[in-house]
């Protein structure tokens, strides 16, 4: 069985301990075995970090640009092997995982080019004779904290973005799905960047996660997850003065208008509701639907659940591979009896099942779940389940569509189906979400413009695109007497 180590000021550094990586498509299949660091790995990778920091700030945006360019075009080159190691221990389909591969490979593409771009002011100063600058900074050791559901795109926009404007980086992975962040790691270990800017540190989140939040050399945190942690990360931060940025939760709306294209709305619901086995924070979970349209609407949306094959995320024609681990499944599963409790009405999925191939492998199946007959304040449509399941909210007309999406806790990203260019332009204007779509899929969104919520599923700046400087630089003015 192979071990991997953490990486810790440019040495693959041994840990106390190891934990599998198991295959959540097929349980009897170990990866590998990672390292499970320590607060003192923590410690000694802070250190490495902040000793490289002052060499890397000041290292020329050439040199930046060209490591960054190297790294990106390595993992663009094995996007179908790394694609198959993120299929294997995550669970998404082959596709999708290579989808994910390319689009990271593509981040650090954007990045090399973004750290040539960053650019300041020259503004006169109000008092005559002196002159005014404006430019942005490095802002020094960046903790970067990620979820298990994108194990390298989520990795790659932090990282990209972090060492493009001069950073040096401590990454800590999802414990669940380390092995695509240690490949990344060890790519850009390859890449010629001097040691100890980027440091990889993987084991639980309490210990590492923590100790990184907690040390006082660490200026900045960005975390994306679960909104409670996201919550104590943000307090901790607050209170010993880091920057932070938190990504967090979505109980993500899609509005089904009567006038929708009907195969269309169909589609886009089935696509976000139930590709990648419903665990992304953009999943569409609550269609929201009016009265006209609803009954064709949910008898069509059935006939296409009906076809989505569940089964091992490596096997020929899996449109929706396992549930990631055990405990997500027990919650997946607490939730069906949740909404049935509160007198939702099963129309589709709802408990585990059998690999599509027949094969007998034994993995966390969950079929495709849909939950009709569901109101507003039912706990299914406030609380995010993350899995493949999804509740219809019936409503009467746009109005009251538009007022049942926006009565959530959450934020991040919202959909309209319809033809109506009155409703859907009103409704990019009104939605209380970060990220808004017409006739697309609530998932799936570009890597070069702003991601990010808003309530509780997003604090700080944006991620991605340019905005991404607002998070990883600091504003500095400077005045000059001419
Ligand atoms: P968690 O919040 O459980 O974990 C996220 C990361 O935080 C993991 O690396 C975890 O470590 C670490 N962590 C856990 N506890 C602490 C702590 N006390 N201090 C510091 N770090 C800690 O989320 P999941 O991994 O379960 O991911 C699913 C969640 O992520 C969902 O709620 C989803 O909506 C959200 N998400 C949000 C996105 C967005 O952009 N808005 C995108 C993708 C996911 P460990 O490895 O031990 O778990």
């Amino acid at each position: 069985m192979s071990r991997y180590d953490n990486l810790i000021n440019g040495q693959w550094t041994a840990a106390d301990s190891y934990s599998p990586n198991t295959n959540p498509s097929d349980l009897s299949d170990v990866i590998g075995e990672y390292a499970q660091g320590g607060a003192e790995d923590v410690q000694a990778a802070v250190a490495a970090a902040a000793a490289a920091f002052p060499a890397w700030s000041t290292s020329g945006i050439q040199a930046r640009s060209d490591a960054l360019d190297k790294i990106g075009t390595e993992i663009l080159a094995r996007k179908a092997e790394l694609g198959e190691l993120l299929a294997r221990e995550e669970g998404k389909t082959l596709p999708e995982a290579i989808g994910e591969v390319g689009r990271a490979g593509q981040i650090f593409k954007f990045f090399a080019g973004e750290c040539l771009r960053l650019s300041g002011e020259t503004v006169p100063s109000v008092r005559p004779g002196i002159g005014v600058e404006i430019t942005r900074e490095p802002i020094g050791v960046v903790g970067l904290i990620t979820p298990w559901n994108f194990p390298i795109a989520i990795p790659a926009w932090k990282i990209a973005p972090a060492l493009a404007f001069g950073n040096c980086v401590v990454l800590k992975p999802a414990d669940l799905v380390p092995g695509s962040a240690w490949a990344l790691a060890d790519i850009i270990h390859r890449s010629g960047i001097p040691a100890g800017v980027f440091n990889l540190v993987m084991g639980p989140g309490r210990v590492i996660g923590e100790a990184l939040v907690n040390h006082a050399d660490v200026a900045a945190i960005s975390f994306t997850g679960s909104t409670g942690v996201g919550r104590g990360i943000a307090e901790a931060c607050v209170k010993s003065g880091k920057k932070v940025q938190l990504e967090m939760g979505g109980k993500n709306p899609q509005i089904v208008l009567d006038d929708a294209d009907l195969a269309q709305a169909v589609e886009l619901s089935a696509q976000s509701g139930f590709y990648s086995t419903g665990q992304r924070c953009t999943a569409s979970s609550r269609l929201i639907v009016t009265d006209k349209i609803y009954p064709a609407f949910i008898e069509a949306l059935q006939a296409r659940m009906a076809q989505i094959k569940v089964g091992d995320a490596r096997a020929a024609g899996t449109d929706m591979g396992p549930v990631v681990s055990q405990a997500q499944l027990e919650q997946d599963l607490s939730y069906v009896e949740i909404a049935k409790a509160e007198g939702a009405r099963l129309a589709a999925g709802g408990a585990r099942v059998a690999c599509h191939t027949g094969s007998g492998k034994q993995g966390f199946y969950m079929a495709p779940t849909l939950f009709v007959d569901t109101e507003a304040g039912m706990r299914i449509n406030r609380e995010e389940v993350f899995g493949p399941v999804a509740s219809v909210i019936r409503v009467k007309d746009y109005e009251e569509a538009l007022a049942v999406s926006n009565d959530t806790p959450f934020g991040l990203s919202a959909g309209i189906a319809t033809t109506s260019l009155k409703h859907a332009t009103h409704f990019k204007r009104h939605s209380q979400a970060g990220m808004v779509m017409v006739n697309l899929p609530t998932a799936g969104v570009d890597y070069h413009v702003p991601f990010g919520g808003r309530k509780g599923s997003s604090y700080g700046p944006r991620e991605q695109g340019r905005y991404a400087q607002e998070f990883y630089t600091t504003v500095k003015t400077a005045y000059t007497l001419a």
